[in-house]
């Protein structure tokens, strides 16, 4: 089987598509590389639920209104689904929880968007300096980055409420006239809710996308982590659940169907990148000199923070599994090398 795309244009930004009976597809903007984030809208007959709803920033609030008013009929949103604790997916959660909706999450997802969220920073500390340059930044890029205002969840997520109610594992749902089992996967962020109907349609959010991969990173607040390993454990689970008749809703990128052979190809993409490292790291490399290794290209600088965090992840694979060592050069970075 192949992957398709039953749709090849996306709904315009504040304009919606319906992909299935009762479930509508909008797209809302993002400030960055990646421009956009998928939002579904399931109906209920007197009430809607949202799966994820944007990043609060520019007209994205007027946009949300408008669709508020228009395709979704004035009707209220009683409940958000939220899939995993990232900025462009929670931004309005605690704005539609103030109109009077409820709002679901995965316990270890609320408690990490709350607490970015309510962790504003006015300059870089130095638990997060000493994180980047131990995985070997590149120095100017460091300075510059150091200079800046860090990126603060609250600039770009509407304040959360104290409480939620909990998704998990293996919890049956009814949304759109349908049952939705839960299913929870981790990696690119630590326990991400996706929903199961009965009838075939996966709300996949970003665990899996099509076209592109999803970033894998490690992050200052876990440095040790490994979540590449999360991300192909969850991989291979949602492969016993895969059918070739699934139509995957996302959350960036467009509807599709071929769950399987696109479980395959991230997985596989992730094996062939540690094959390369297990190469190169035949000799002593700095996370930051490994980026070509892991991604077969030379990175821009634009896109560099996003390439270290993963290129780390693979890094912190490859440790945990026992097969290199991690050395703390005098200069403090990392280096890393085949035992
Ligand atoms: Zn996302």
């Amino acid at each position: 089987m192949k992957i398709s795309y039953p749709w090849d244009t996306p709904p315009e930004n504040g304009t919606v598509q319906e992909v299935a009976d009762g479930v509508l597809w909008l797209r809302l903007p993002l400030p960055m590389a990646l421009d956009h984030v998928n939002v579904y809208a399931l109906d209920d007959g007197d009430s809607w639920t949202l799966i994820d709803t944007g990043m609060k920033w520019g007209k994205v609030p007027a946009m949300w209104q408008t669709v508020l008013d228009g395709p979704l009929n004035g009707k209220p949103v009683a409940r958000v689904m939220s899939t995993h604790h990232h900025p462009d997916h929670i931004g309005f959660n605690g704005w539609f929880v103030e109109q009077g909706a409820e709002l679901f999450s995965t316990r270890t997802a609320f408690v990490l968007g709350r607490m970015l969220t309510l962790d504003a920073q006015e300059a870089y500390n130095e638990e997060q300096i000493s994180f980047y340059r131990r995985a070997g930044m590149r120095a100017d890029l460091l300075a510059a980055r150091i200079k800046d205002r860090p990126f603060n969840f609250a600039d770009m997520v509407h304040p959360l409420p104290l409480g939620f109610t909990r998704l998990s594992q293996d919890q049956v749902l009814r949304m759109a006239g349908r049952d939705w089992t839960v299913r929870i996967g981790n990696g690119h962020a630590p326990a991400h809710a996706t929903f199961w109907s009965d009838d075939g349609l996966v709300l996949s959010g970003d665990q899996v996308i099509p076209s592109i991969s999803s970033n894998i990173g490690v992050y200052p607040t876990e440095p040790d982590a490994n979540p590449l390993d999360d991300w192909l454990v969850s991989c291979h689970a949602f492969q016993d659940f895969a059918q070739d008749d699934q139509l995957i809703l996302p959350g960036h990128k467009v509807p599709f169907y071929g769950l399987r052979p696109r479980l395959r190809q991230l997985i596989e993409n992730h094996e062939s990148a540690l094959d390369r490292m297990r190469v190169a790291l035949k000799a002593p490399h700095t996370c930051g000199d490994l980026m070509e290794a892991v991604f077969k290209r030379t990175i821009k600088d634009g896109e560099y923070g996003l390439a270290l965090v993963e290129a780390l992840a693979h890094c912190n694979y490859l440790w945990h599994a026992g097969e290199v060592t991690r050395t703390l050069r005098d200069d403090g970075v990392y280096v890393w090398q085949m035992r």
